[in-house]
């Protein structure tokens, strides 16, 4: 049997995804794939992909340019 995660999440009453979210978030990690994400909760491809599943679901008549989602992609992308 594989040892059990003893933190400080533990004993929370919240799912296991959320558990693993919060641990990644601590360690400065993606909370979706692990990856390094040094300025954000999600690293770049997932700070893109989440940003346009809230516009596909909020429908929204404008994008924010100076968000960093968008400032991480014009620095990373020529
Ligand atoms: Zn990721």
């Amino acid at each position: 049997m594989r040892i059990p995660i003893k933190d400080e999440f533990t004993n929370l009453a919240v799912s296991r995804q959320r558990k693993y979210q919060l641990r990644k978030q601590r360690d400065r990690r993606c909370t979706e794939c692990g990856a390094p994400a040094e300025s954000a909760s999600r690293c770049l491809k997932h700070l893109i992909a989440a940003r346009e599943r809230q516009r596909a679901r909020n429908k929204p008549r404008k994008r924010y340019l100076g968000t960093l989602s968008y400032r991480l992609e014009a620095a990373f992308k020529p």
